[in-house]
């Protein structure tokens, strides 16, 4: 069985932090848990970065079945971690056990995509452009693209997906995919996991026979560590999940280098539901029902929790209202992540309630579970919710806002107030398609996907997902972190002009040796 020593694992060696000693916590029992992790500093920091500089030629000029299967092999040694991994992040999180062996699933799965997405090839965007030694008045040169990966990726993993966007989720999933080493800097609220898990992509590194500084994990006590690792001249890219100030500050950090790199940072969202007239007549109160499901689920620690919901005014209203309230009343308060999120909630939640023009309508059960959110939901208008800006910033919990529009015309002036948001939901019937045409281009520019008839939490991890969205939902709306498409954020195309064949990269050549999609003159094939 994987042991958890309490290390880091940089390039090939386990190498213990003496700058600090950190323990993981277990939020539902209010215990430190064993073993202590030595935090490291930022010369172990600047190690990493070397080895991982200087495995980076190497790992991307391997065939691309080695990084498939390099993928893979990160697949089957997390699942040979077995029920170990399971229970350490269940004592790290309070996450059911039946939740985080979907979520190791889901990891697993999301490996395994991106290796078939791998040994595809289509994502390397090859293009050439035949020579036209003829043309008149000038000729044209052979020009040939593909995209090559930017070099070493930083990844700093959430506190709510211990495993899914972790150390071996969707950002460092992507980033290999793309041929970038990463140097992961762990959570603290999930260290023994990210432990488990780092050792399973070192085995992996083994396994395939890849260069050391492939992967690194780093740990350590406050932000310097972070700090010091997006700095490093040697990385190249940030992946990024979590609070809109960290994502900030590490964008600050970025921006403030020699040399500016981006950040991939997806932050806060309150992902607004609207509810249409008909669709709210015909069946409200179910829709309100599995509304209170989508924002209790999982203590409401989902970026794409629902916490805003828009509905015309009127009896119909009321209605879905006593539904919410009622399904609401019944759910009891559950252990959060960690003392701090639990502390950040009630914080939230107890201002919210204060908050001028804001009525409370709901709490969830009271009970004595430590470090607990109770479920609470509010209500207001249009014009108090356009009159306070307060009001739009996400409750990282089960909390959730009603807001009473008069009319469509109110309805699309609060979408237009809204900012920028990972999700944007529509109930609707055919009776409802006039308004909900109007309200459409509104939500296209504010969201990164747009849910009908459904609820926004469940992000299916695809080919055509995008979770992104304009900020603050994320640093940068042009991608995605979840799906085939995040592996854009980590490369860069570059054409070669009149290069001698024998200096061509693999996907470039005559013949198309890789047998991968290609553009051939603006033709789409496999020529
Ligand atoms: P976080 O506090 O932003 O931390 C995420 C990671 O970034 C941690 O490894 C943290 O390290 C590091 N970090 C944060 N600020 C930093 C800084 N200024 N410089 C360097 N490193 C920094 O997020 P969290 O702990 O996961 O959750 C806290 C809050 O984030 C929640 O209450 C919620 O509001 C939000 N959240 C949002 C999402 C989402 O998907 N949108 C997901 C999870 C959480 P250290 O802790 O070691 O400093």
């Amino acid at each position: 069985m994987t042991q958890i020593t309490g290390e880091m694992l940089i390039g090939d060696a386990a190498v213990r932090g003496t700058a600090a000693t950190l323990h993981a916590f277990d939020p539902a029992r209010g215990v430190a848990l064993e073993p202590a992790f030595g935090g490291g500093d930022a010369d172990e920091v600047d190690y990493a970065c070397r080895l991982a500089q200087a495995a980076f030629d190497r790992f991307r000029a391997l065939p691309l079945e080695t990084r498939a299967c390099f993928l893979e092999t990160i697949a089957e040694c997390v699942l040979a971690l077995g029920d170990a991994l399971i229970e350490r992040a269940h004592e790290e999180t309070a996450l059911p056990l039946a939740r985080l062996v979907g979520e190791r699933a889901r990891t697993v799965g999301q490996l395994r995509l991106f290796a078939a997405f791998v040994r595809d090839g289509r994502w390397l965007g090859a293009t050439l452009d035949s020579a036209q030694p003829d043309r008149a008045p000038l000729p044209r040169a052979d020009l040939r693209l593909q995209k090559i990966p930017l070099g070493p990726v930083a990844v700093f993993g959430a506190s709510n997906f211990p495993l899914a966007f972790s150390v071996a989720g969707g950002d460092t999933a992507s980033a290999f995919a793309a041929g970038c080493p990463v140097v992961v800097k762990a959570h603290p609220a999930h260290l023994g996991t990210s432990e488990l898990v780092g050792r399973a992509i070192r085995d992996a590194v083994r396994v395939c026979g890849l260069p050391v500084g492939t992967f690194s994990l780093v740990l350590g006590a406050g932000i310097a560590i972070g700090e010091a690792l997006v700095a490093d001249p040697a990385i190249r890219a940030v992946g990024f999940t979590g609070s809109r100030a960290g994502g900030l500050a590490l964008a600050g950090v970025a921006a403030r280098r020699r040399e500016p790199i981006p950040v991939y940072a997806e932050m806060s969202s309150v992902n607004p539901m609207f509810v249409l007239p008909h669709a709210l007549a015909a069946r409200g109160a179910a829709i309100a029902r599995g509304f209170v499901e989508s924002v209790t689920l999982g203590v409401g620690q989902f970026c794409t929790n629902p916490g805003l919901v828009v509905l015309p005014d009127g009896p119909d209203a009321r209605a879905f209202i006593d539904a919410a309230v009622q399904a609401l009343a019944e759910q009891g308060a559950q252990t959060m992540l960690t003392g701090g999120i639990a502390a950040t909630y009630a914080q939230q939640v107890s201002a919210r309630v204060a908050a001028s023009g804001v009525r409370t309508l709901a709490h969830g059960i009271q009970n004595d579970a430590r470090n607990a959110a109770r479920p609470a939901l509010f209500a207001t208008t249009q014009q108090t919710f356009l009159a306070d800006r307060q009001l739009q910033n996400e409750i990282f919990g089960p909390a959730s806002l009603i807001v009473t529009c008069r009319d469509l015309d109110e309805m699309i002036a609060l979408a237009e107030h809204l900012d920028g948001q990972l999700t944007a939901t529509l109930h609707l019937d055919e009776d409802d398609t006039a308004h909900a045409r109007r309200l459409l281009p509104t939500l296209e520019r504010k969201a990164g996907r747009i849910v009908a008839n459904g609820y926004p939490t469940g992000v299916e991890v695809a080919h055509a997902m995008v979770h992104g969205g304009p900020f603050p939902a994320t640093s940068d709306a042009r991608t995605t972190s979840v799906g085939t498409l995040a592996i854009e954020r980590f490369l860069r195309p570059v054409c070669y002009q009149d290069l001698p064949a024998a200096l061509l990269p693999d996907a470039l050549r005559d013949g198309n040796p890789l047998g991968i999609a290609r553009v051939v003159d603006g033709t789409l094939g496999t020529a």
